[in-house]
Formats: C-alpha cells, structure tokens, sequence
C-alpha cells in the first residue's frame, strides 16, 4: 500500500472525512493470532465496514501500562469516508466488540483491540464522549511515531505542530 506523503487531512472527494486512527493489542484472539495479527484483521475490517484505506503504518511494539503483563503491539491506520466523528466512533466501538473487547472493568486489564481517534480532518471535536484530537496523543510514543510515519505533515489544531515535530519533541524528551 501507498504510504500517504501529504498533511492525511487535504480534501478528497466532497463529504469527505480523514481519520487518523490508533490501533493496540496485547492479546491472542483465538482463529486470529497473537496483538499484532490481531491489528492486521482491525485493519481488514475498517475496509470491510466501508472505509477506504489510506495508508497503514508499520506496527511497534511497546510495553505494557498497569498491570498487564503481555506486551502491546501499536499501530496507526490512516481511514477516509463520509461518517461523521460520532459515526465513527460508534463503528469503532463496533469492531471493539466484534474482537471480543469488553467495556467492563478495570480500565487498563489486558484487552483485545482498542481503537482510537486521534485526529480528523475537520479539526478540533468536543462531544460528550468523543475528544478530537484524542487527549493523551501526544505524550504516547507508541501513537506519535506510527502516526508520524504515514502523515508527517498534519497538524494538530491545539498545537500547531505537525506529527512529525510532536514525535520528534516526545522522542527527545524520552
Ligand atoms: P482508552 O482508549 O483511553 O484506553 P477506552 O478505549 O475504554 O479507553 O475508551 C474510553 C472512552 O473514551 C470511550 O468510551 C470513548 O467514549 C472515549 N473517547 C473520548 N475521546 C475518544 C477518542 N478520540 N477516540 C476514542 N475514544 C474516545
Ligand atoms: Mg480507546
């Protein structure tokens, strides 16, 4: 696949939208294989469910957070279609669930695939269960470098800095 060399946020066709989506697992589904098949067959069943897929980044590997122990695969998928941000989140959820996720429970337990908007082409989102850019994107290596690597010049619009310069700060600072 084409790996997107622009900003991820120009426009296509009218009605339009370009999401920038994170991906982690850090469990074995069985039928499917370990966190990082897991983020393959995500990917599969983003384009199943209609969106057409832009670019997908090279997944990492980062360890866990609380207390899981298994480590996390990451990864970064770069959507286009015409759901709005609720849509979208609703049909994330969607494939959450499909991939054995459930909502219950301690919020860092080990968990089969979670998805997240990080940003979208129209800008800044606030909804009551849905912030665009995605609040914590930007102290997470494990998002900014996937995310950097297939659109390095879009902008966060809280910011003002690229992917590309908020990746590069955070890899500093780490
Ligand atoms: P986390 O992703 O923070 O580890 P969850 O996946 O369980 O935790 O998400 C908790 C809630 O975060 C979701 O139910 C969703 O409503 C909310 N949320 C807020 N902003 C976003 C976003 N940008 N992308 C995904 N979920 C979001
Ligand atoms: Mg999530």
């Amino acid at each position: 696949m084409r790996a997107a060399r622009g900003s991820g946020s120009e426009p296509g066709p009218r009605h339009e939208h370009r999401y920038l989506v994170a991906l982690g697992s850090n469990r074995r589904l069985p039928g499917i294989g370990g966190p990082r098949a897991v983020l393959d067959a995500a990917v599969a069943a983003l384009s199943e469910s209609g969106w057409r897929v832009v670019a997908v980044a090279r997944l990492v590997a980062s360890a866990p957070i609380g207390p899981s122990l298994r480590r996390y695969a990451n990864g970064a998928v770069l959507i286009a279609g015409d759901r709005d941000p609720r849509a979208t989140l609703r049909d994330l959820q969607r494939i959450e669930t499909a991939f054995g996720r459930r909502r219950r429970g301690q919020q860092w337990r080990s968990r089969t695939l979670d998805l997240d908007i990080v940003l979208w082409s129209g800008g800044a989102w606030h909804g009551p269960h849905l912030t665009i850019p995605h609040p914590l994107f930007r102290d997470r290596d494990f998002v900014l470098r996937p995310a950097a690597q297939i659109a390095p010049h879009w902008r966060d619009p809280v910011t003002g800095r690229t992917l590309r310069q908020l990746a590069a700060r955070h890899g500093r600072q780490s």
